[in-house]
């Protein structure tokens, strides 16, 4: 069976990604050989490219595939870059400084509830300046894997947009 629209597909792989010139790889992250990641192919949940690298694969085959960072998760962008007052950051009345540690993720919402990631850049008497760009923002991203499993999706996975067992699910 081979991949395409509407089938559940399983990956193991190993991601590792390089920044502008460098051509130096980091290892970003890595499935388990027996815990691979499962998705439902073609219903917007993964990067585009990453689909199309895939697309005709079959169970057994194996990949590898560079993306682009703006076919990825785009470039940095300055305007994500922002001072935040430290009031933000209080709960109950108190900074939490072990919190504001240069280079430590912190979940926020914005005005309207989205959640959001920040990375703090730099804390400041009265600001804490954060860094909400995703953390693969301006990386190329290198994925080197096998295909483990190809199946029919159900009809309910297709109308849920979702994969329904392992990974995925409710
Ligand atoms: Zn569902």
């Amino acid at each position: 069976m081979k991949i395409e629209k509407n089938k559940v597909v399983s990956v193991t792989y190993d991601l590792h990604s390089t920044s502008g010139e460098k051509t130096e790889k980091t290892h970003v992250e890595s499935t388990g050989s027996n815990d691979p990641l499962v998705f439902l192919f073609g219903a917007g949940n993964m990067i585009p490219a990453f689909e199309k690298n895939l697309e005709g694969k079959s169970a057994g085959d194996s990949f590898e595939f560079s993306i682009n960072s703006s076919n990825a998760y785009g470039e940095n962008d300055a305007d994500a870059i922002v001072n935040l007052p430290l009031d933000v950051f209080k709960t109950d009345g108190v900074v939490d400084l072990k919190l504001l540690q240069t280079g430590n993720i912190i979940p926020l919402m914005d005005n309207e509830g989205n959640k959001m990631n920040g990375k703090v850049v730099k804390v400041e008497a009265e600001t804490v300046l954060m860094d909400f760009n995703h953390p693969l923002a301006g990386h190329d991203l290198h994925f080197k894997g096998h295909v483990t499993e190809v199946r029919e999706a159900s009809p309910e996975e297709i109308s849920h947009g979702h994969v329904h067992s392992g990974h995925g699910g409710h």
